[in-house]
């Protein structure tokens, strides 16, 4: 199938980004390994695609004071070769190799990825884990959400209309820090069945499991137990997550296959 006809603007700045955005039916475009499939397959037929890839300051890697600033038109490819990225966000870097192949990590996008929030993407939870801050903004000026109350539900944020994604911030790795991404996938590149994405530092561990429901979702239970055994934590596991099932997996079938992924990732 071919995409409903649409309109077509590719702003030179933030500012004509928002007036055009004005249109309720306007969507913004990055880079298109989402978008255009759905317009595909008529899932959307927005009025005008607004193309983001022309604004300025929003494709750079800077290593600030504590924390990785990374532009929202970042690609996954750049991820995937920034060795600031390697170094500093050594989690964000494990789990850029799980996302789908190379023509579409050559398109695909840091702010489209998490815009979309599909509850099977690498970079969610990775963003859950790590405590990362969005940077949102709008024509009325700028805004920061934490990961964790940036997800809000199945492929739903706390974007408002007219804003954009214009970066995200993760902390610089500790001295000492450890940190793990697995997923399980049907074969490399495709959507996880489940994923995990860990983070422990000398104070505190935090777990998030990806495609376990509608959002990444932060295994409390799991973290606290995990000082007792890994037995504990995977116990307690079922406290933290109620996975829907898919076309293949039970929900306690997705439930075995996490546990199995924190046992792997606390070893
Ligand atoms: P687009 O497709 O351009 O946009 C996606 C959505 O986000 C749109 O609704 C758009 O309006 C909105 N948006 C985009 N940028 C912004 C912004 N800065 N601010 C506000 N809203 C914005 N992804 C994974 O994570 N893991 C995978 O394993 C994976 N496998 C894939 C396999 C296939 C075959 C395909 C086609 C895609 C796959 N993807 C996967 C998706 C891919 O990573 C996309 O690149 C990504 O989800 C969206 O990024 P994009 O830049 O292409 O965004």
């Amino acid at each position: 199938m071919k995409a409903p006809a649409f309109a077509y603007a590719k702003p030179a700045s933030l500012m004509e980004a928002f007036e055009l955005l004005q249109n309720p039916n306007a969507t913004i475009l990055a880079g298109g390994q989402s978008l255009i499939p759905s317009l595909n397959l008529r899932l959307s037929s927005p009025e005008l695609l607004v193309d983001i890839t022309g604004l300025p300051g929003l494709s750079e890697i800077r290593v600030l004071n504590g924390f990785v600033k990374i532009g929202a038109l970042v690609t996954h490819t750049r991820i995937e070769q920034s060795a600031e990225i390697k170094k500093h966000v050594p989690l964000l870097a494990q789990a850029v190799l799980h996302v789908a192949h190379r023509a579409i990590r050559n398109r695909g996008t840091l702010g489209g990825s998490l815009a979309l929030a599909d509850p099977a993407a690498e970079y969610p939870a990775c963003a859950v884990a790590l405590g990362a801050t969005l940077i949102v903004s709008g024509k009325n000026g700028e805004r920061r959400v934490k990961a964790e109350q940036f997800f809000k539900s199945l492929f739903e944020t706390d974007l408002k209309p007219g804003e954009v994604l214009v970066a995200a911030e993760f902390p610089v790795a500790q001295e000492g820090e450890r940190s793990v991404f697995l997923e399980l996938a049907r074969r490399q590149g495709d959507y996880a069945i489940v994923g995990i994405a860990l983070r422990k530092t000398k104070s505190d561990l935090k777990i998030a499991f990806l495609n376990a429901g509608a959002t990444p979702v932060l295994a409390k239970h799991a973290a606290a137990a995990a000082k007792t055994s890994v037995a504990a934590a995977k116990e307690a596991l079922a406290k933290d997550l109620d996975p829907p099932a898919d076309l293949y997996h039970s929900p306690a079938a997705k439930l075995h296959l996490a546990r199995v992924l924190l046992g792997r990732a606390l070893a």
